[in-house]
């Protein structure tokens, strides 16, 4: 392979031979070939796009190029995972996993960190008090075995090359092209060992696809690489134009999702959890028809089983589960309705915008988080508000750090005479 050479082939729109893709990618995976090459390639490709036989050799090249756990032959079950292409107060996997457990079907997922403007879950776990992330994979094996439920940080030995095509790509304005997104995301879930996939595709401006016909042509490229690998997958294409649920920050969205499991949660919230369980459910070896799965979902709830499933999880990794325990801001402002209305947006890139100015996220790798800040959108597009009605709060560790929160936040909403109503989940693609 001549690297220069096959980047001239890309540039000029002519298809790459898989072999050679895959020597290249590996090449890279053990750092024989530069970032300059690496660079090149990823922006003609960003230009060029990928054909689908070159997105499946790209995804296969990732996944080769680290250690791959065997999950569901391990336990000898058919094991079920979720992913989120990244949005606003997205804390499912918090609520999802418990149900799923509670219900019946082994739930072990390797999870990742905040990735630009949306947060990650280990960093939301991380603000449970005494919660360990690292977990060796024979230790998260072990515990969906004993309690069916782990959530762990991705052990640095899966898909090493996405590693370091990802921190290429967030630096050469190569992120958001669908094959690599694909590519990137597949891999890491192939080499994860699941039988069966939930991708929640999110759509908005909140999100990496700005449209819906971004978002499923995202989605179709998934679910072929699904295939090919043999991993069963369902796409939900949901709105991201607004945050989900109303807590974006990391104790809050842990707080939120311990309410919706007991009951109290956002009704958009719930509604994505019950539906991602539902279809993870139907996919799993419980032979749930979709009807079934939704029922089974619905008694996890109501009965408790799915709390308990939750305490069990967070005691395992060292976590004490009980929500007083979470870190709290030292101050709390309630943001009132300058007029009355109809909430018409809450634009869920300026609220994460807003948490991240509080501290809630990293502008780069290595910043450190404040757990315990961040903002809860009270109300949420389609809601009536009179004039001083709370439209939300701010968490912040200072009056000064409130007083240009406050604003912010403020300005991240719209309302209006008429109430604007879309739904959450825009389409299921199988
Ligand atoms: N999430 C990933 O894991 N990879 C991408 O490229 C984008 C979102």
């Amino acid at each position: 392979m001549h690297a220069a050479e096959l980047i001239e082939r890309k540039r000029n729109g002519v298809e790459i031979p898989g072999a050679e893709l895959r020597e290249f990618v590996a090449a890279y995976a053990r750092d024989e070939l530069p970032d300059y090459q690496t660079a090149a390639l990823l922006m003609a490709i960003w230009f060029r796009g990928l054909s689908s036989a070159e997105t499946f050799a790209l995804t296969e090249a990732m996944v080769a190029s680290g250690e791959t756990v065997e999950l569901a032959a391990r336990l000898g079950r058919r094991v079920v995972d979720k992913h989120s292409t990244g949005g606003v107060g997205d804390k499912t996997t918090l609520a999802l996993g418990p149900v799923v457990a509670a219900c019946g079907a082994p739930f072990g997922k390797m999870s990742g960190r905040g990735l630009g403007h949306t947060g990650g879950t280990l960093d939301k776990l991380e603000s449970i008090p005494g919660f360990r992330v690292e977990l060796s994979t024979e230790a998260l094996i072990r515990q969906v075995r004993e309690i069916g439920l782990a959530v762990a940080g991705q052990s640095a030995d899966l898909v090493p090359a996405d590693r370091k095509l990802y921190a290429l790509r967030d630096v050469t304005a190569t992120i958001d092209e669908v094959s690599l997104i694909a590519a990137s995301i597949m891999s890491k879930k192939i080499a994860g060992g699941a039988s069966a996939l939930v991708l929640d595709v999110k759509v908005g401006e909140g999100a990496f696809m700005r449209t819906q016909e971004d978002a499923r042509r995202l989605a179709e490229v998934m679910l072929a690489l699904g295939q090919e690998a043999g991993l069963d997958v369902v796409c939900l294409l949901t709105d991201m134009e607004q945050p989900l649920g109303c807590a974006v920050g990391n104790a809050l969205e842990v707080l939120e999702a311990y309410e919706t499991l007991a009951g109290r949660g956002p009704s958009d919230f719930g509604e994505l959890v019950a539906e991602a369980a539902t279809q993870l459910l139907a996919l799993s070896d419980l032979a749930l028809d979709e009807a079934g799965a939704r029922r089974r979902v619905t008694e996890s709830l109501v009965d408790g089983s799915a709390l308990a499933a939750y305490e069990r999880w967070i005691r395992a990794q060292g976590g004490d589960p009980d929500p007083e325990r979470l870190p709290r801001a030292a101050v709390v402002r309630t943001v009132p309705a300058p007029e009355a209305g109809f909430v018409r947006e809450v634009r869920a890139r300026q609220v994460a915008g807003v948490a991240m100015a509080l501290g809630a996220g990293r502008q780069r790798k290595e910043d450190p988080i404040d757990h315990a800040v961040g903002v809860v959108c009270r109300a949420k597009r389609g809601d009536r508000v009179e004039r001083g009605d709370a439209l939300g709060e701010v968490h912040a560790s200072s009056e000064a750090s409130a007083d240009a929160a406050e604003a912010a936040l403020l300005a991240s909403y719209e309302i209006g005479d008429e109430p604007e109503l879309r739904p959450l989940v825009l389409d299921v693609i199988r």
